[in-house]
């Protein structure tokens, strides 16, 4: 293998700017070149293709976001767009690919290597919802803005003695608000992994009340129900409550050392799994040993979320 690409798609997560650049040097320290592709699969599609020397991935290992943009593309997910990339990336000289994303972004990297490209994912998301690994790149600085903003509404909620519902962000999955609720010491966390029952929530709001509880942070994971229809049903049972969303906040800033660590450490491994031409691969991370495995597998294994965190959140809030 002479060159290889780099690409970043889907939702961006922080500390994909140090995957990228440790994509890059890492190439570079075994004479590999390295093309990257900007705008994810669309750009690939579309030929936005530029070689990355040392220097254009200098400075950017401390910001958030991605240097190489990214996008969602419909046409890759055709024959017809996923033969157009291939014939980029052979036109541009490049053997193996690194592709920086969430489930989406790897669904397109099992897609290619099924074409006889090899590529390998690197687990970026906020959402740590990858299927395979303990932990994906971003997913630790996420979660220390949202226990920044949980520790900042608890400062009002106690001086008002209110009860506050903080919707967070992680699509289908609750790791985000379970570490978040665990951390920011919430009365209450909703997450999809777990059947909630509003009936039993209302009474430990009134429990906590009556214990004298200045005031009740309630996590719900958006992939539950939305901090509005939550307010609107706990209304209905007499509970006046505050709403915060706390959006896209949750996907900015500077990466956490432990998500730059991360970052650096799967995408050498990928940049070494090409150089043994080892494509239709993931990287992550099992009991704190770096692992690859079968792309496949990110699709068809269980998620385990830690669901005894679950149980102690509550036993600590009472
Ligand atoms: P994420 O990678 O964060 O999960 P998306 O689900 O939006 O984000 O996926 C990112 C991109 O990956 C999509 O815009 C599309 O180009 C590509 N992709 C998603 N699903 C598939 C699929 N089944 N086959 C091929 N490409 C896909």
């Amino acid at each position: 293998m002479k060159k290889i690409g780099v690409l970043t798609s889907g939702g961006d997560a922080p500390g994909m700017n140090a995957a990228v650049r440790a994509v890059v040097r890492k190439a570079l320290y075994h004479d590999l070149e390295v093309a990257g592709i900007y705008y994810g699969y669309q750009g690939l599609i579309d030929g936005q293709i530029e070689s990355l020397d040392r220097g254009s991935v200098g400075d950017i290992i401390q910001r958030g976001g991605t240097k190489l943009h990214s996008a969602r593309c419909l046409e890759f997910k055709t024959e017809e767009g996923q033969l157009k990339a291939i014939e980029q990336l052979k036109k541009h000289g490049i053997e193996g690919l690194v592709v920086i994303g969430g489930d989406g972004s790897y669904q397109g990297a099992l897609a290619l290597t099924k074409r006889g490209f090899p590529c390998v994912g690197v687990p970026g998301t906020i959402d740590n919802d990858i299927p395979g690994t303990d932990y994906t790149i971003g997913f630790d600085t996420a979660l220390n803005t949202v226990i920044d903003c949980i520790d900042k509404i608890r400062d009002t909620a106690t001086s008002h003695e209110r009860t506050f519902i903080i919707e967070v962000m992680g699509r289908d999955a609750g790791d985000l608000a379970l570490w978040a609720g665990l951390a920011g010491g919430a009365e209450t966390i909703l997450i999809p992994e777990v059947q909630h029952d509003l009936d039993e929530l209302v009474t430990r709001l009134e429990q906590g009340y009556d214990r004298g509880k200045k005031h009740s942070i309630i996590i719900v994971a958006e992939g539950v129900m939305s901090a509005s229809d939550l307010a609107k049903k706990l209304s209905e049972k007499d509970i006046e409550t505050r709403v915060s969303v706390l959006g896209h906040i949750q996907r900015g800033g500077s990466p956490t050392a432990r998500d730059r660590v991360l970052a650096s450490t799967f995408a050498a491994r990928a940049v070494e799994l090409l150089i043994e031409n080892r494509g239709g691969l993931a990287v992550g991370m099992r009991n704190h040993v770096v692992v690859d495995y079968d792309l496949e597998e990110a699709f068809k294994k269980e998620r385990n979320t830690d669901l005894s965190m679950y149980t102690l959140s509550k036993e600590l809030s009472i």
